[in-house]
């Protein structure tokens, strides 16, 4: 007998999501993850769409966002569909707390799995920094270590300033800039407070521009605020991947999750609600005792977003004006779902409505 059902590689989103779901049924398992301690690392914004595990975490929501391109300022609205923002340390509290209560379930912390490889009766064994120990499940949750050939890449710091300078009610999403990356820039914020936010600067490009072209790019947008003075309480940054299929090929008995597993939307790098719904997934697949499969991407999806993504990457002085059709002229909440990762057919055609047909129809009709 394997001596856990599931081994969950990586406590990260994707694996505390799994073991928060499963720290709720008979399904045994471990999760091996190498911090001593959890920090408040990151926040997860996205638009709510479904009930997980984690709401009780939500820091703040917003019923308004507005998008910035070249020809006006777009906002939008949505009663029912929250912008909501989850900070990560108290994600991880909570999924900490949820182990803990679990009859089968335990997390290592300050152990690092070093390999798999096949074992007696189809399990599979898991090496760690600690010894080994056998799983008829591998979850792989560590990070991806192929560099994708699109990204999303980002530096921001939560600012508190002297003066009440932000709205708290509306989310700055895309607010868009030139020249920065080879890609498209742009600026988005979010506003806690009237005195506390998180100003970001962000872009969608074949590379990272520097930390330095980054850095002043930020305290720029912060200067233009207008502001005495300000703190910076936090710092984030990040580099996600921007391309369809980006997925690792997994050893045999092991799946891959979270990003390594293909769960950022190739065309925004939000991953999230991708995320969660992938934990419903395979939590459910594993506790009524079949094997885990990750939900399976429509080819209509990954052709939009292959779509999208070569404008983006053969005219990426376009993508402003592209995102403030979309935002402009898409209905209520069905662009938002899409970005979000729905496979609903009526989202994707009010998304290909919304946009301006000819670039799309040019780069459709390009190879793969
Ligand atoms: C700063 C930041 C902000 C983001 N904001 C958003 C957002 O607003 N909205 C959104 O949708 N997405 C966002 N993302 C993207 C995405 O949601 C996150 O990157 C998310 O954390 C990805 O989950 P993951 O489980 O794949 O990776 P991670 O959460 O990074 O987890 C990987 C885990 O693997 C562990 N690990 C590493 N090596 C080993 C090893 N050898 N053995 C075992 N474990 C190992 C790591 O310690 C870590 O815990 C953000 C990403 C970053 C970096």
């Amino acid at each position: 007998m394997p001596d856990v059902d599931v081994a969950i590689l990586g406590g990260g989103c994707a694996g505390l999501s799994v073991a928060a779901r499963l720290a709720r049924s008979r399904v045994s398992f471990r999760v091996v993850e190498p911090r001593e301690r959890y920090s408040d690392d990151r926040a997860w914004s996205f638009w709510r769409t479904a009930p997980d595990p984690f709401e009780e975490c939500v820091r703040a929501s917003w019923s308004g966002w507005t998008v910035e391109g070249p020809r006006a300022l777009v906002r939008r609205s949505s009663r029912c569909m929250l912008y909501q923002t989850v900070p990560a340390g108290a994600f991880y509290a909570r999924a900490e707390d949820l182990i803990d209560d679990a009859p089968g379930g335990s997390i290592v912390r300050g152990t690092s799995a070093t390999g798999v490889a096949p074992a007696a009766g189809g399990a599979v064994r898991v090496d760690t920094s600690d010894g080994s120990f056998t799983a008829r499940h591998v979850l792989d949750g560590r990070p991806p270590a192929r560099r994708p050939s699109y990204g999303q890449f980002f530096l921001g710091h939560e600012v508190a300033t002297a003066e009440a300078i932000f709205d708290p009610c509306t989310v700055p999403l895309m607010h868009f800039r030139r020249g920065y990356s080879a890609g498209v820039d742009f600026l988005y914020i979010l506003p806690f407070a009237r005195d506390r936010a998180l100003v970001e600067v962000t872009s969608f490009a074949p590379a990272r521009p520097s930390r330095e072209v980054f850095a002043a790019w930020l305290a720029d947008e912060i200067a233009a605020l207008g502001i005495r003075s300000h703190d910076v309480l936090r710092e984030e940054a990040g580099a996600l991947p921007m391309e369809v299929g980006y997925a690792e090929t997994p050893a045999a008995g092991v799946t891959r999750i979270g990003l390594g597993g293909g769960a950022a939307r190739p065309s925004t790098g939000y991953a999230f609600q991708r995320i969660q719904a992938q934990a419903d997934a395979l939590a459910a697949a594993l506790a009524s005792g079949c094997a885990p499969r990750l939900p399976a991407e429509r080819p209509m999806t990954r052709f939009m977003d292959r779509v999208f993504l070569q404008v983006l990457a053969t005219a990426p002085e376009r993508g402003p004006a592209l995102f403030e059709s979309l935002f402009r002229n898409a209905p209520p909440e069905r662009l938002e779902r899409f970005l979000s990762g729905s496979t609903r057919a009526a989202d994707r055609l009010s998304v290909m409505a919304a946009l301006p047909p000819l670039p799309f129809l040019r780069a459709a009709a390009r190879p793969a």
